[in-house]
């Protein structure tokens, strides 16, 4: 079926909790196998038990995407299982809200060694694998909508993602001579665990006045945008940068 995945292999960094877990069992259930990846191994192993009992295939592997020598075990983990990712949805990520004057050097180099080097490290291994594998694959980077416009105490944040934004881009035009798409999702705000206290607070609440429909993202409205860039429906889109968002803010 055209958005169908079966026989692909999914890696989702950070899918122990929030959009990365809710993309990997989004995957899962249009065909994929899943590669859960993260730091957490309790959390990536409670996600793996919940899509296996919805009847499709996940594994779980740690990765530290700050750590080179951790990304390539987890590559190497992925061969072990006799499995190449054909789908690479780098989205671990982390962020610290202070203002630019109190962000320290240690806040900046989490926030971008996450963010936008650990994304570098992920996709390129990623390719190396799928070149020497001789296989085509789609790369999905979730950047953010502060990649392009901003919001106050996001520096080192926004930075990143705007780096992702361009990243994508370049990576793209070198990578369609191996046949791997490379595109990028930049959602707005998402209710998550993690933000939804904050998201229906009063600030929260004017914030959402800002968005053209009045609304934030659910993590089913970046469902579709994601099955159409991993799967065959998206096969001549890359290099893309896709907002999800309600509208500008
Ligand atoms: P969460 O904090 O819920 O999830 C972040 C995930 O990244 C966790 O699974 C965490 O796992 C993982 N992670 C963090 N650091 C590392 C690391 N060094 N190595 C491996 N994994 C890591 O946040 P969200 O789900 O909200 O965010 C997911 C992505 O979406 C991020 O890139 C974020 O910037 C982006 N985004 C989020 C928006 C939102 O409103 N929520 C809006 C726009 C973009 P662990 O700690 O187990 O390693």
């Amino acid at each position: 079926t055209l958005f169908g995945l079966a026989g692909r292999t999914a890696l989702v960094t950070g899918a122990s909790s929030g959009i990365g877990r809710h993309m990997a069992k989004t995957l899962a259930q249009a065909g994929a196998t899943v590669i859960a990846a993260a730091r957490r191994a309790d959390k990536l192993q409670t996600l793996v038990d919940e899509i296996k009992a919805s009847g499709a295939q996940a594994y779980a592997v740690s990765l530290d995407v700050t750590n080179a020598e951790s990304v390539k075990i987890c590559f190497d983990q992925i061969e072990a299982l006799g499995r190449v990712a054909d789908i690479i949805v780098s989205n671990a990520g982390t962020t610290v809200a202070k203002p630019a004057l109190d962000q320290t050097e240690q806040d900046w180099d989490e926030v971008i060694d996450t963010n936008l080097k650990g994304c570098w490290m992920v996709d390129t291994e990623a390719a190396r694998r799928l070149v020497k594998h001789k296989k085509k694959g789609s790369i999905i980077n979730i950047s953010s909508i502060l990649g392009e416009r901003v919001a106050g105490a996001v520096v080192a944040y926004a930075t990143s993602k705007a780096g992702v934004i361009q990243f994508t881009k370049a990576l793209a035009l070198e990578f369609a001579r191996y046949g791997i798409r490379v595109n990028a999702i930049l959602p707005g705000y998402v209710v998550t665990d993690l933000n939804s206290d904050f998201l229906a607070s009063e600030a929260g609440k004017k914030l959402e006045a800002r968005v053209p429909f009045r609304r934030f993202c659910q993590m089913e409205d970046l469902d579709g945008p994601l099955l159409l860039l991993a799967s065959d429906a998206g096969q001549a889109m890359t290099g893309t940068t896709l907002p999800v968002d309600w509208g500008h803010l």
